[in-house]
């Protein structure tokens, strides 16, 4: 059977900013409604009146399998999708500092890192998402996506320059 390369998609002009896809993420995987424990973010530009999603890939790269020094983080060669081995890992923290979405996330309280799985292929944050902002497909979809990082630098950039002023 071929595995297709399944990854979230992200539509950042959808996003209402209720924030119900991180209550969702970390109900489902720690039984608590806590952000802070969710393995997606929503990052908010109040000025902008933007609410935009971040997530787990797609990654052309990804630096946080690069960098791991004991291979804890590994990629699936067929769906490309990052998994972490929490029992390889030995919380260096180089994974969270260069995750460009900044997804991958320390539990201070538990020590540990945590980081989005795709909920085994059933991504909670798609089901729960009353506007569909973030879907979950195949290639197809994920050139999408890179468009959609190029408008987040976009964003970005716009957001840095008016600090600045
Ligand atoms: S649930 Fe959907 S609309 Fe609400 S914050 Fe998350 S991505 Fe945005
Ligand atoms: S914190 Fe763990 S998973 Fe992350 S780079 Fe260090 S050893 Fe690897
Ligand atoms: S796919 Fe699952 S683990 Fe990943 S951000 Fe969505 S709800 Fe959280």
């Amino acid at each position: 059977m071929v595995t297709l390369q399944k990854q979230l998609s992200v539509d950042y002009t959808k996003c209402t900013g209720c924030r119900l896809c991180e209550l969702a993420c970390s109900a489902k995987h720690e039984g608590v409604f806590q952000p802070s424990l969710a393995r997606l973010r929503i990052v908010k530009y109040d000025d902008l009146g933007l609410d935009i999603p971040n997530v787990c890939g797609p990654c052309e790269e990804a630096p946080c399998v690069d960098i791991c020094p004991v291979y804890a983080m590994r990629r699936d060669p067929v769906t490309k999708m990052v998994y972490l081995e929490e029992d390889k890992c030995i919380l260096c923290k180089a994974c969270v500092g260069v995750c460009t979405a900044g997804v991958i996330r320390l539990d201070t309280v538990a020590m540990r890192i945590i980081k989005c799985d795709h909920c085994g292929g059933d991504p909670e944050c798609v089901k729960i998402c009353p506007t569909g902002a973030i879907t979950y497909g195949t290639p197809a979809q994920t050139a999408v996506v890179e468009r959609h990082g190029k408008l987040k630098a976009y964003v970005a950039e716009i957001h840095r320059n008016a600090m600045k002023e």
